[in-house]
C-alpha cells in the first residue's frame, strides 16, 4: 500500500509552518519554517529525512507572498537534492490548521467555497490569524488544485460545552448580535493529548475525567469527560484564563475602564498592555521565557518568584475548578514548552493537591519524557503527554477525505 502522505500547513502573518508526514506511520518526511513571508530575504528552514536520520538546509529567497511561499514549499518536497518525494501527486491532502470556525464547525471540514466563506466571517473574531490561514487556503487551491484541502479549526474541539458554561453573563443580544461568548482556543492540543493519555493508560477515552494543561507562551487548562471539552479557560479570545508569557490571563476588566481614564489609553495601547506587556514578562520586567523565570527566581529576584508563583496558583485554581465541575478527575496532563519540560513547575503545581488525589513521584518527574509521573497507587494519574498539533491535523485531514469516498 502506498504512504498515505498529509501535508500539514500553518499559514501565519509573515510565516508558512508546514510538515509533510505519512499519517499511517506518523514518519514525518519532511518538515519546515518559512520566515519573513512579504521580504525579499526570507528564510526557508527545510529538515527533511535521508537515508540514516534527518538533514537541515537554510535557505534565504525572495518570498513576496504566501503564494509564493507555499510554491516554494511543494518545489523543496519534490527537489532531486532535498526533496522527499517524486510528484506531489504523491500527498494525500493538505491539512490546514485554522484558529477560528466560529459556532458553525464543531468538527473539521472539507474546504470548499463555504467553508472559506465562514472562514472569512470569523475574520472579525480572529483578525491576526484567520486572514493569513485564508490566503495559505487559496494560494494552495491555485497550485495544486486537484488536491483535497481540509480546514482543522483551534475551536472545533470545544463547541460541545453547554450554554451556561460559554455564555457571559453580558446583556444577552450581544452574543446575538456579536456572538461574544467563550469559543476556547488550543483544542487541537487538548485533544491530542487526551486521546494520547487514553492510550499510553490503555484506557477507553470515554471512560476518562481528564484535565489537560497546555502550557506555552500561550497557555490553556480543558476540562476532558468522556473524550469531549466541556470546559476550557480561554475564552472569546486567546487572553483569558491561565496567566501566560506576555498575556494577563483573568482579571477584572473594570481595571481597563480605570486605566483608559487615568492613563488616557487609545484602544491599541489596551491591547499592547494585555496582550504583550503582561503576564511573566509583565509581572518578572525580565522575560515571558519561562527559563529565564526559574533562573532569576532561583537567585532571590523576588519579581521572578512572584510571576512563578502567580503562573502556578492560576493552574491550581483551574485545576480545583475543572475537578468539581466533572465530579472528579482521574487524569491531569502536563504539555506544550513548560508543561513538557519543567519538573520544578509540574511539582509546585501538584504541591498540596492531595485532598483531590493528586501527587507526583520525584524520580519519575524528573526523568520523564513522556508517561505517568505519579506514583503508581495514586488516585489520580498525573502524566507528562508532548503534544503534537500537526499529527492529529494530519490524522483528521485524512479521516475528512476518507469521508468522502464512502
Ligand atoms: P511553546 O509555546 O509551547 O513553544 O512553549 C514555550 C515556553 O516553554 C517558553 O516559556 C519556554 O521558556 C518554555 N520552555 C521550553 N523549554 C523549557 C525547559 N526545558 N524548561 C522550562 N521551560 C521550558
Amino acid at each position: 500500500m502506498s504512504p498515505k502522505n498529509i501535508l500539514v500547513l500553518n499559514c501565519g502573518s509573515s510565516s508558512v509552518k508546514y510538515e509533510l508526514m505519512d499519517v499511517d506511520s506518523s514518519v514525518i518526511l519532511a518538515r519546515g519554517f518559512v520566515e519573513k513571508v512579504g521580504m525579499e530575504d526570507a528564510v526557508i528552514n527545510h529538515h527533511y529525512i535521508v537515508e540514516y536520520g534527518y538533514n537541515d538546509i537554510k535557505l534565504v529567497r525572495d518570498i513576496s507572498t504566501h503564494r509564493v511561499g507555499i510554491k516554494m514549499v511543494i518545489e523543496l518536497l519534490q527537489d532531486e537534492e532535498h526533496g522527499v518525494i517524486n510528484d506531489i501527486n504523491d500527498v494525500y491532502g493538505i491539512g490546514h490548521r485554522v484558529v477560528h470556525g466560529g459556532e458553525g464547525y464543531t468538527d473539521s471540514a472539507y474546504i470548499d467555497d463555504k467553508v472559506k466563506n465562514d472562514i472569512k466571517h470569523c475574520i472579525e473574531l480572529a483578525p491576526l490569524h484567520n486572514p493569513h490561514h485564508l490566503a495559505g487556503i487559496d494560494a494552495t487551491e491555485k497550485l495544486i488544485p486537484d488536491h483535497h484541502q481540509v480546514a482543522v479549526f483551534d475551536t472545533a474541539f470545544h463547541q460541545t460545552m453547554e450554554e451556561d458554561t460559554y455564555m457571559y453573563a453580558l446583556p444577552y443580544e450581544l452574543y446575538k448580535k456579536h456572538g461574544i461568548r467563550k469559543y476556547g482556543f488550543h483544542g487541537t492540543s487538548h485533544k491530542y493529548v487526551a486521546q494520547h493519555a487514553a492510550q499510553l493508560l490503555e484506557k477507553r477515552l470515554d471512560d476518562l475525567k481528564i484535565i489537560s494543561c497546555h502550557l506555552g507562551n500561550g497557555a490553556s487548562a480543558c476540562a476532558i469527560s468522556g473524550g469531549v471539552s466541556v470546559d476550557t479557560s480561554m475564552g472569546f479570545t486567546p487572553l483569558s484564563g491561565l496567566m501566560m508569557g506576555t498575556r494577563t490571563g483573568d482579571f477584572d476588566p473594570a481595571v481597563l475602564l480605570y486605566l483608559i481614564n487615568k492613563e488616557s489609553l487609545s484602544l491599541s495601547e489596551v491591547s499592547t498592555l494585555i496582550n504583550r506587556h503582561s503576564g511573566l514578562y509583565g509581572i518578572s520586567g525580565i522575560s515571558r521565557d519561562f527559563r529565564e523565570i526559574i533562573k532569576n527566581a532561583d537567585k532571590g529576584n523576588k519579581r521572578a518568584q512572584l510571576a512563578l508563583d502567580m503562573f502556578v496558583a492560576r493552574i491550581k485554581h483551574y485545576i480545583g475548578a475543572y475537578t468539581a465541575k466533572m465530579n472528579g478527575i482521574d487524569v491531569l496532563v502536563f504539555t506544550a514548552g513548560i508543561g513538557e519540560n519543567s519538573p520544578v513547575l509540574r511539582r509546585m503545581v501538584c504541591e498540596n493537591m492531595d485532598y483531590l488525589g493528586i501527587e507526583v513521584c520525584e524520580e519519575a518527574n524528573n526523568s520523564c519524557d513522556e508517561g505517568v509521573i505519579s506514583p503508581e497507587n495514586s488516585g489520580v494519574k498525573v502524566m507528562c503527554v508532548p503534544t503534537n498539533e500537526e499529527l492529529l491535523i494530519a490524522r483528521e485531514t485524512a479521516r475528512i477525505i476518507e469521508g468522502l469516498n464512502k
